[in-house]
């Protein structure tokens, strides 16, 4: 039926091109600064689809085509504006998409798998976007229309003094602490850390008796679920990774918070810094601890582009490099 045929049109290459912007965006792609034009031009491509759309339910060919290019046009358009901490959002949200837009080509080809398929990868999509949403402490229309005010480019600058250490400080503040908490972020998956970081956990807790717990961001990363599927896969020990609602009151009792490739998932301003990207974006409360050993190999900003005051505060130490190479050089100190 050409209604049907029109939603899947609609949806599928909204979808798809929507998919290509998110990739270009993970990618660190920054063609486009003006979100503001950007959300203007995506209005106006979105109302002009809706006009073809319907001249395509009643037309014909060509103007089904000239719908399904403006829709694509708009799935860029429209994702391309949303800010940093806004991303894992979208991605669930048009991860969802594809699998409604599945149940619609399912309905009109008859085929009772292609449905029961796209019913759970659009249902579990939902359900993702709904529990980022909330973990994220968003309402999904704000994260639609709301045009993030800061960006990469105009993260700011701090000439502050920090205090940078060595892999052996870090060794040595860890195997005499009693509590330490890992927090691994986009960093320990870039450097591909996680089993270094196993083994760093492993020793602190079997030669030197110290209580190691993991703790996890919901949007640590680049998309959801990453942290805990590359823990899995380097065998750290389900019962020793927490969720951020549940280990968050605990860093107050750290000895440590060994915070791995993290940045905007610790950064304080996402309570205070109105403007910012993450603006009431729970953080994890790392700065409570008694020493924060930050590994990371600069002071640039993470990806939403905002500086992070935690780097100049008195109880934290910088430990500058990559985060498999020092996270090596603590193993073997610790060895
Ligand atoms: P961030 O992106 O805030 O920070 C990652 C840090 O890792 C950077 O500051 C970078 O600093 C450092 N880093 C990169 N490579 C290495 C390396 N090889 N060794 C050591 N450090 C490295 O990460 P978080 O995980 O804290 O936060 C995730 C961000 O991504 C949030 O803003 C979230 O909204 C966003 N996002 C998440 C998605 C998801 O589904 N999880 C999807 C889309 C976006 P330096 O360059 O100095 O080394």
């Amino acid at each position: 039926p050409p209604l049907l045929l029109i939603c899947i049109i609609g949806i599928g290459f909204m979808t798809f091109s929507g998919s290509c912007a998110a990739f270009l965006k993970l990618a660190g792609s920054r063609l486009f600064s003006d979100r503001e034009t950007i959300r203007a031009v995506s209005l106006i491509i979105f109302i002009t689809a809706i006009i073809s759309g319907f001249y395509a339910y009643s037309g014909g060919f060509e103007y089904v085509l000239g719908f399904a290019l403006l829709m694509c046009l708009w799935g860029f358009f429209f994702t391309l504006p949303i800010g940093g901490a806004d991303m894992p959002i979208i991605i669930s949200v048009l991860n969802s998409l594809s699998g409604w837009c599945t149940v619609l080509v399912g309905f009109s080809r008859d085929n009772t798998l292609l449905i029961i398929v796209g019913t759970l990868v659009g249902a579990s999509g939902t359900i993702l976007s709904y529990i980022m949403t909330k973990a994220m402490n968003r309402n999904l229309l704000r994260v639609i229309f709301t045009p993030p005010e800061n960006t990469a480019e105009d993260a700011e600058k701090s000439v502050r003094a920090i205090h940078q250490g060595t892999a052996r400080d870090a060794a040595f503040l860890m195997e005499n602490a009693a509590k330490v908490i890992i927090v691994p972020g986009y960093g320990m998956a870039a450097a591909g850390a996680q089993h270094e970081l196993a083994n760093m956990a492993k020793i602190l807790k079997i030669k030197y008796q110290v209580d190691v717990k993991f703790a996890i961001h919901p949007v640590a990363g680049r998309m959801p679920g990453h942290m805990n599927v590359l823990l899995a896969e380097a065998d750290v020990n389900p019962d020793d990774v927490f969720e951020l609602k549940d280990i968050n009151q605990e860093f107050q009792t750290a000895d440590v918070a060994y915070v791995i490739g993290a940045n905007d998932t610790t950064n304080p301003l996402a309570k205070t810094k109105t403007d910012s990207p993450i603006y009431q974006m729970p953080i994890l409360e790392v700065g409570q601890a008694k020493k924060v050993l930050f590994v990371k190999r600069s002071l640039a900003p993470g990806y939403a582009g905002i500086d992070n005051p935690l780097f100049y505060a008195d109880n934290t130490i910088m430990l500058l490099g990559d985060a498999k190479d020092v996270t090596k050089q603590i193993v073997a100190d610790l060895e």
